[in-house]
Parts: C-alpha cells; structure tokens; sequence
C-alpha cells in the first residue's frame, strides 16, 4: 500500500468563534492510501488548540511509512482494527493523523468488498438521525443572517460560554423554533450558574447541552448533570475509548469525533459501550470535508445525535457537498464513502 498525504486549509464561510477560540480556517492533511488501483481517502482535522499540527501529522505519517505497518497488509482480508491498534502503538497523541488513516483504510476497504462503509458498520440509514447546523458566537444580526441561511437544516447547535449566552438564545428562539444544541465549551466556571443556565435553557426549547465547565473539572461538571432537566454531554472531557472509566457518572452522554477516536473502529467501540452503560451519543465533527463527515455519517445512525455540518461551513470543500434530505445526511450505496472529489 502507497501512503500519500498533502496539507489543505479549510476554509470557513464565517470566522468560526467559540468561548476559548476564533479562526478563519482549519488545518488539514487529506491522504490517500493506493492499493493496485484502489484509492481509499482520509482527512485529519486539527483546530490549532488541540496540540496537532499539518507538521505533526507529515512526521506521523513518516513514522508510518517507515514502520511498514501499512505494506505487510492483505488486500483480501483488511483487519482495520488489528491495522489500527499497530498504528496507535507507534506513538502516543497524533489522534486526528490516526483518524485519517481509519477513515482510508474504511474506504478503501469498503471499494474492494464492495460494500457502503455504513453498511460495515452496521448501520441502518432508515434511522439517520437529523444533523444540526453550528452557528459560532457571533452578534444579533449575524446569528439572524446565519439561521436564514440553514433553512435545509432542522437543528440548531450554537456556541454558549461568552458573556451574551441569554441575548443569543433570545435572537436564535426569535427567529426558529428548531431544537436547539447548547454549546458552552468549557465556558461556564460555576456549577450553580451552570445549573441555572441549565434550567433556562430548557425552558428555551435547549435538547442537551455539551461540556458546560472545564474538562477536567469532572466533580463539577456531575453536579450539573445531576442537576440539569437536559441531557449533559461529555465532549472535551471525553476524547479516547479509555476516558469512560474516568467520566463516569459526570455526563449523561457523549460527543465523539473521529479527530478524537482515532477514526471510526474506536468510535464504533464507544457506541457499543455508551449504548451498554444507557448513555446519550451524539456524532460530532472538526471543520471536515465531506471525507471526515460521511465518514462519521456512516455511524450517524447509531447515535442519538448528529453534528456533521463541516461542508456547508466551509467554501472550499474538495468533494461533492453531501445530500441532505428532510435535515438527515443521506448515506449513498457507492462502495466505500461514496465520495467524489472536485479539485
Ligand atoms: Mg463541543
């Protein structure tokens, strides 16, 4: 198998602003895995606060090529997860440049099997649930132009934690009664304003609310879940399969993203687990092309939630933007992602 990986910046639509972070674009490598003619595409996805970079992703994927992991394998039978667990012993972190061989070695996998990558994963695109559209932090006037602008979509998800929470709830409840996804990335600072907040929220037509204080505040953030009428997501405390153990009984659910998981085999993993431990499961994403974003539309179905909504936030997507139907992510019956690419 031939590795090939180049750096792309994604750009966004809207300067992207949440409580502890603003950006125009979003780093990324997309790679190509090449067997015998096959292509199989990935992407990684790395906003500047998490710690990867484009140039920690090339020295990975060199590590990779070195090690040879990826030119022992058989074309016959590719074992993603043996691969996986190979690639994560090289070295610790690096779980977006992970991801992005997860998600080409799925689609590639899934051209030579001839099989959709939601249908080896078991997935039922019958039960795909809606996807919401994100608006960052932004002014009265923004938020209106924005919402006007996701009418195809049946879900709002809007970034809390800044000083004007109440005045954007307020302008978002004016102009839709779509359900609504609170973000507070980690910006609230006290359990008892986050409660109340909680309660508010709730009265406003909120469904859930992720990460409403710090990661790793995790006694504070169970008092808000126990205190909360809303489901409380776990989203930057909850980053790898081994974090359950730690999160335990401070959420009532999760966000995964591949960018986190490593890609897809763990995140099926963590469904597993959440469905077993009766938590909330909600499929998230990084500013992603349609590759990252089908691929976590491929596991859509087997969550609660959807926030896949990269492509209509960015304006240079190198693929077909997905179709969106009745607000859900139609999964396509191409062999693989389905993915077409544009440049
Ligand atoms: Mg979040």
């Amino acid at each position: 198998m031939r590795l090939s990986y180049r750096k792309f910046d994604l750009q966004l639509k809207h300067p992207f602003r949440i409580a502890i972070a603003a950006r125009t674009f979003t780093p990324l490598v997309l790679i190509e895995i090449e067997k015998n003619g096959w292509i199989g595409r990935g992407e990684c996805s790395m906003p500047p606060y998490l710690g990867e970079s484009q140039d920690t992703a090339f020295a990975f994927y060199q590590l990779v090529e070195k090690s040879g992991i990826l030119q022992n394998v058989n074309l016959n039978s590719i074992d993603i997860k043996f691969i996986m667990s190979a690639i994560d012993a090289l070295q610790e972190g690096h779980s977006a440049a992970k991801a992005a061989i997860d998600i080409a070695l799925h689609d590639l996998k899934g051209q030579i099997e001839q099989k959709p990558v939601w249908q080896m994963l078991g997935s039922e695109p019958m039960v795909m649930p809606v996807t919401s559209f994100t608006l960052g932090i932004d002014t009265p006037s923004v938020l209106r132009e924005k919402i006007g602008g996701a009418a195809n979509f049946s879900a709002i998800k809007v970034k809390l934690g800044s000083e004007n929470d109440y005045e954007i709830i307020e302008t978002i409840c004016s102009v839709t009664d779509k359900p609504i996804y609170a973000d507070a990335n980690q910006g609230w600072k006290d359990v008892h304003f986050a409660i109340e907040m909680c309660h508010w929220l709730a009265s406003k037509g909120v469904v859930l609310i992720e990460q409403p204080l710090p990661k790793s505040d995790l006694e504070g953030n169970a008092k808000v879940t126990e205190g909360s009428p809303i489901p409380i997501l776990a989203d930057e405390s909850f980053q790898r399969f081994k974090d359950f153990s730690k999160i335990a009984g401070a959420f009532h659910g999760i966000n995964i993203k591949l960018m986190k998981s490593t890609g897809l085999c763990e995140a099926k993993q963590m469904v597993d687990e959440a469905r077993k431990r009766k938590m909330k499961i909600m499929i998230g994403c990084m500013s992603e092309t349609s590759c990252g974003t089908m691929a976590g539309a491929a596991l859509a179905p087997q969550c609660d939630f959807a926030d896949l909504d990269g492509p209509w936030l960015t304006v240079n997507n190198p693929y077909e933007t997905p179709i969106l139907r009745g607000g859900k992510i139609e999964l396509s019956n191409n062999f693989g992602l389905g993915i077409k690419q544009l440049l």
